[in-house]
């Protein structure tokens, strides 16, 4: 690829694995970086529209995240939850006080008819944040899980039943009459990278792909597009990837989530712990590199970013890969 500084790129990203991966593209200068978040996720509590993936995108990147958590706000205290579990509403999802100034915030102007994108972008402006923080649409799309005990919300699977129940079947509730936004159809069209971050690929990345219009425009973008794996041998960071791949008839490993996205992929990079996958991930037609993938500190995250933009430009035909098996 050819560029004149700056590079834009356009990172598909669900929340703490999607975070890290936006934290290493934010801190490069030679970048300019919008964000697609995950807004399948969301869901009303106590009368508030909260968008976990996307806030967790937002504290991440205006650094007042909590490290040790990789969600919520530092320094948090639970007063108002408190209050509402005296009151006797439920308080399984946790919501801290300076969370809660937010989903107030964001709830009252969706109740006074503004455009869910341009509420994200007033609370990413004031959170100082540099880059684009787009929504894949302004529509509520919600994942619902299929457990043994019938159909719940994704943040009773998550967050209530801390992900126990084996995962039979996923619905994106609404996603067939969702429209995609102009903001994301345009960030993925005038990208010269597309990055799908290493996030859980069924309720992440798949609820934003989904979204009628968005694959077709990665099929149509010229931009380059690499994914990075969740999985590292054959096992997750955190959380429930691995076993609802696996419960949903996937490979959990990074082969299995390649095989998702290799329709609209161009390279897929792996965890040098993987590199016994890369024959079967060329044979999909997706080139395959590896690294260490592995984002513990803000260098890893940096380093792995620029990594990527490396990988891209040794793309032959900058978003035209020949599906030629590679060397
Ligand atoms: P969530 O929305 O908060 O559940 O987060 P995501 O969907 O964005 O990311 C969850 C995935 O991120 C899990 O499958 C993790 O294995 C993966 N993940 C977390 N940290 C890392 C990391 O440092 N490197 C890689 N490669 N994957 C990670
Ligand atoms: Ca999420």
């Amino acid at each position: 690829m050819k560029h004149n500084a700056p590079l834009k790129v356009t990172l598909i990203a669900g929340g703490v694995g999607g975070a890290k991966m936006a934290e290493g593209l934010y801190h490069l200068d030679d970048v300019e970086l919008s964000v697609i978040g995950n807004i399948a996720d969301d869901d009303a509590f106590h009368g508030l529209w909260v968008s976990p993936d996307i806030d967790t995108l937002i504290y991440t990147l205006a650094d007042v995240i909590d490290r040790q958590q990789g969600w919520g706000v530092a320094d948090e205290s639970h007063h108002a939850l408190q209050t509402l579990g005296k009151l006797g509403d439920d308080t399984w999802m946790s919501l801290g006080d300076r969370d809660f100034g937010l989903h107030i915030y964001r709830t009252h102007r969706r109740q006074m008819g503004d455009r869910p994108t341009d509420i994200t972008g007033s609370i990413a402006k004031s959170f100082g944040l540099t880059c684009d923080l787009l929504l894949p649409s302004d529509d509520v799309v919600q994942t619902r899980v299929k457990t043994d005990e019938g159909w719940i919300s994704f943040q009773e699977y998550f967050v209530k039943l801390r992900c126990q129940p084996d995962v039979r079947e996923l619905h994106y509730e609404c996603i067939e009459n969702a429209q995609p936004t102009p903001e994301a159809l345009r960030a993925i069209h005038d990208a010269d990278l597309i990055v799908i971050a290493p996030s859980n690929p069924l309720v992440s990345i798949l609820p934003i792909v989904k979204i009628p219009g968005i694959l077709q425009a990665l099929h149509t973008t010229e931009a380059a597009k690499i994914g990075v794996s969740p999985i590292i041998n054959g096992g997750v960071v955190k959380g429930p990837a691995d076993r609802m791949l696996t419960s949903l008839g996937y490979e959990a490993t990074a082969l299995g989530v390649a095989k998702i996205y290799s329709d609209f992929l161009d390279v897929f990079v792996t965890d040098t712990a993987d590199a016994s996958l890369k024959p079967a991930i060329h044979a999909l037609g997706v080139r395959a590199e590896q690294d260490n993938i592995l984002m513990q500190t803000r260098e890893d995250k940096v380093q792995l970013a620029r990594k990527l933009l490396g990988f891209a430009e040794k793309l032959p035909i900058h978003g035209h890969l020949s599906k030629e098996p590679y060397a």
